[in-house]
């Protein structure tokens, strides 16, 4: 419970930009520490085994839940995502700051094995805003672009069960004030 309070779960809908405010957070502050999540879904151009993901199969992850190795696992757009204990155990063991990047519905099951984990609920500054970086991404078809801002309606229901709320309106601007509750809620002067 004590280390606790140095794990940070930022969430918010998909296309909110929770990567990119992470990404400038730990270029400002390269000893705050990422969880590497495992996934089904394959690496688009570009993303790397072991630093944007762990990818697995459906039967390896299935196998990682059978055996009890993950913190909370979503099904989400037709693949598994999930965090495995060992990533953030052996972080908060070292003493680390911990920043777990996740889907709303992995926020609330980290709390009930973290109990003093701060969860961050990251919003856009519009739902326009939202579609556009959703579109934009231009990785997608069509349907799943769809399904994807249909999933994000729902997660934007969910905001009021978090810690705390930030809105990305400027990327730096945001990782700038999410070190500052970082700071705050973990103990440390700045
Ligand atoms: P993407 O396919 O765009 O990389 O990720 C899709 C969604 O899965 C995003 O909202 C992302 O934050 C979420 N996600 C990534 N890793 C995890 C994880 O370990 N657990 C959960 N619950 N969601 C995750």
């Amino acid at each position: 419970m004590e280390k606790d309070k140095f794990l940070f779960v930022v969430s918010g809908a998909a296309g909110t930009g929770k990567d990119s405010v992470v990404k400038a957070l730990r270029e400002a502050h390269p000893e705050i520490e990422k969880t590497v999540s495992a996934t089904t879904r394959s690496p688009r151009p570009g993303e790397q085994e072991g630093v944007d993901y762990y990818y697995r199969t459906q039967e390896q992850f299935r196998q990682l839940i059978d055996t009890d190795q993950v913190v909370e696992y979503n099904f989400y757009n037709g693949n598994y995502y999930g965090t495995l204990k060992e990533e953030v155990n052996k972080r908060l063991n070292a003493g680390k700051l911990v920043v777990m990047v996740i889907d709303v519905h992995g926020a609330a099951n980290t709390r009930r094995m973290y109990p003093g984990a701060t969860t961050i609920f990251l919003l856009p500054p519009s739902t326009q805003e939202l579609e556009r970086r959703l579109r934009g991404r231009g990785t997608e078809t069509e349907e799943s672009i769809r399904e994807r801002l249909e999933i994000a309606r729902n997660e934007l229901a969910q905001q009021d069960k978090f810690t705390l709320k930030l809105v990305n309106d400027e990327v730096d601007a945001c990782a700038a004030r999410l070190y500052d509750v970082i700071c705050q809620r973990a103990g440390l002067t700045r």
